[in-house]
């Protein structure tokens, strides 16, 4: 069979990257120092892109690559694809979805309990001596706290099942209500974050949910709330963010996503209200493995004819 070839477009890991060598022809896309001229003398061979949460397929490589049949993305957001071009052109999509939402789901609550119990704090105080000079202040309870959560997809729900083990009343907002759920449903998101203690991002990127949470969101969750972003960075106005905590008009924020990641804003370094993580929701070997085998699978699933095993377009 004539080689394939496989457009990898961030460095993946080890395994990731090994398989897809050892299967098709595989092109390293942030390795090349001309990408424009690297993709008009390759744009004949390139059957397939492999994307990540850093960079997908844009409407200009999507053009770039007339060759171009599927895009399959290690991530389950599919921010970084132009998922109107795919389907324009009748390129297919697929995604990581499931394999990854305990984990995700396991470090938002690893965030809230972060966050309330200043556990970061609390271990720098030991490491730094302080334990020797006085007892660690006093800090807030989680359980119990009213959890509220934009979008109630498979991570969302999977946080609402943990916080409700630690007796939080869960309520939510997305664009319609799930029927079968009893949480409290909001229509909107400044009523949802009115009636909750802490606030989960958990919905998916698109036009509409960008910088959906802005300052009156931030207000109407208070100097008492705290914001989790386990989502994407662009959900949130960061710089309405900053001038929350900095202000005061919020009480705290456990974030593992940036609007211009790895840039994180420096005014957040001094806050201990404050937990701030390198985009790790995913990252465990155990998530990563069965991520890259979706990666895989469905790349061996289309060049076989066979049905993909996670597609969205
Ligand atoms: P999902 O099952 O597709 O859930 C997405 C949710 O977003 C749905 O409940 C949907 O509800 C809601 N939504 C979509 N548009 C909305 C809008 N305009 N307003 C309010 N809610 C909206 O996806 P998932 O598997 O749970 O993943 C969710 C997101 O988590 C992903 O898109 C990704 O960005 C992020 N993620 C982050 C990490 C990390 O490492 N931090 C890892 C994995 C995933 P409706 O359709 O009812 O509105």
């Amino acid at each position: 069979m004539e080689a394939i070839g496989v457009l990898l477009m961030w460095p993946a890991n080890t395994y990731l990257e090994q398989e897809l060598d050892r299967r098709f022809t595989l092109f390293r896309y942030w390795t090349q120092p001309r990408p424009r001229e690297f993709l008009a003398q390759n744009s004949d061979s390139i059957r397939a892109v492999v994307g990540n949460v850093f960079a997908g397929a844009d409407a200009e490589l999507i053009d770039a690559l007339p060759k171009l049949e599927i895009v399959s993305s290690f991530s389950v957001g599919l921010d970084k694809i132009d998922l109107n071009k795919c389907r324009e052109k009748g390129i297919r999509v697929t995604n990581t979805p499931d394999v990854l939402t305990d984990d995700v789901a396991d470090l938002a609550i690893g965030l809230m309990l972060a966050v309330l119990r200043r556990i970061c704090e609390c271990d720098k105080h030991v490491r730094r001596g302080g334990w020797k000079f006085g007892d660690f202040k006093l800090t807030t309870r989680f359980s119990g706290k009213r959890v509220g959560i934009i979008g109630l997809g498979r991570i969302g729900l999977a946080i609402a099942k943990r916080a409700e083990a630690f007796d939080c009343p869960i309520s939510y907002y997305s664009r319609s209500k799930n029927p079968n759920t009893n949480y409290k449903y909001h229509s909107t998101l400044v009523d949802l974050a009115s009636n909750c203690d802490i606030l989960v991002v958990a919905c998916a990127l698109t036009s509409e949910t960008t910088h959906v949470v802005n300052r009156e969101v931030m207000n109407a969750l208070g100097p008492k709330g705290i914001l989790i972003n386990i989502a994407r960075g662009p959900h949130v106005n960061e710089a309405e963010l900053v001038s929350a905590l900095v202000e005061g008009r919020l009480g705290g924020a456990g974030l593992d996503v940036f609007e211009k990641e790895p840039h994180v804003p420096e005014e957040l370094f001094g806050l201990e209200n404050v937990v701030l993580l390198p985009h790790v929701g995913s990252g465990t070997v155990e998530t990563r493995m069965a991520m890259a085998d979706l990666v895989l699978g469905n790349l061996e699933a289309h060049f076989a004819n066979k049905p993909l095993l996670t597609q969205v377009v």
